[in-house]
């Protein structure tokens, strides 16, 4: 594969009607005792500025999987990406060299991890772990990095940032460390933030907080964001738009609203419908039945068919296709209609 240069990136902007980021038909596999493993099976999407565009599926969909490839961040071997693009501004990023790849990765794509006890180092302040990013990347002095590194703790709504600029990790609650967490991805000014369960460690009040503590840095800033989870419930305020993944494919896409009015694939419903509610109190919380599938034995046809309520029997003979519901929704569902007219068979 030849490389390309950073060169052809452009400093700022678009090009074009080229998005922002744009995932195309990008397949994955890691070379196991098994076999391969088709991790990521022809995913696309894309994602403009000021945009959230949520990824959605159970552990195994693929959904971090895709994310660890924009960033570059897979280990090759064993995974290999055998086919597909990831463009930024218009560029692949899979083309570009190392070094390229480097200068973009944290600087103009930045990524928060879920677990933020574990990525912050122990033995450093947060102040020097956050200020470290203005000196490496920034050549800055330590007195004025300590200074950047204040400020941002004031952004991400640290309280008395300044007095407690010199704290460990482990002086912070859970939701504060995610709050350092999230200072050290805006450091650079990203377009791109890519947040991976940013709120599965932290309990409902403080997700919440979180997730708007991110809204609202993202309306600041005009960043394009994908947020990763595994929780419909997170996304209904902060996302414009769906991609529900199942087993390696993007299984429905869609506008939020659209998702939340009517799903059109019978996995986002079962998702759906297993959102506990305060006006169901009492009720028994739904759950989809069954396990997602072993990715080293699909089953044949619709790799969802085992687990759901419609389906008949093209379904686990025919792979569903990625049908054209409107301009801006798709389902990779035989019986589309019916789901979406709420009509089970
Ligand atoms: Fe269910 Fe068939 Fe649709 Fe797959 S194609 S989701 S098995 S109805």
């Amino acid at each position: 594969m030849s490389k390309t240069s950073l060169e052809a990136l452009p400093a700022e902007g678009g090009l074009g009607n080229e998005p922002l980021l744009a995932v195309d038909d990008l397949h994955v596999e890691f070379a196991t005792r098994g076999g391969a493993v088709k991790a990521v099976n022809g995913v696309s999407y894309s994602l403009d500025a000021g945009e959230t565009l949520a990824v959605l599926g159970e552990s195994g969909s693929g959904k971090s999987v895709t994310a660890q490839a924009i960033m570059g961040i897979l280990d090759i071997p064993p995974a290999r990406i055998p086919k597909g693009e990831v463009r930024f501004h218009g560029t692949d990023l899979l083309k570009l060299s190392e070094e390229a790849r480097t200068q973009v990765r944290g600087q103009r794509i930045a990524m928060i991890f879920q677990d933020a006890l574990s990525a912050l180092n122990p033995v450093f302040t947060v102040g020097w772990q956050i200020s470290e990013m203005f000196r490496v990347h920034r050549g800055m002095s330590k007195r004025d990095s300590m200074k950047k590194a204040v400020e941002l703790m004031d952004r991400v709504r640290i309280p008395a940032a300044k007095q407690r600029v010199n704290d460990y990790p482990h002086q912070f609650s859970g939701g504060m460390r995610q709050r350092i967490m999230i200072a050290m991805s805006i450091a650079l000014d990203p377009e791109v933030l890519i947040a991976d369960e940013p709120t599965t460690a932290l309990d409902v009040t403080v997700q919440a907080q979180v997730m708007e503590l991110l809204a609202e840095l993202q309306r600041e800033s005009n960043m394009g964001m994908i947020l990763i989870t595994h929780d419909l419930g997170v996304v209904a305020d902060v996302a414009d738009k769906i991609a529900v993944m199942y087993a390696g494919r993007i299984v429905e896409n869609a506008p939020v609203h659209d998702i939340y009015k009517a799903p059109a694939h019978p996995y986002t419903k079962g998702l759906l419908e297993s959102i506990p509610r305060v006006d169901h109190k009492g009720q028994e919380l739904y759950a989809i039945k069954g396990l997602p599938p072993n990715l080293l034995a699909m089953p044949t046809g619709c790799a969802f068919h085992p687990r759901c309520p419609y389906r008949q029997d093209n379904c686990v003979t025919d792979v569903p296709p990625l049908y054209e519901i409107s301009g801006t929704r798709n389902s990779a569902c035989h019986y589309w209609r019916e789901v979406l007219d709420g009509d089970q068979g």
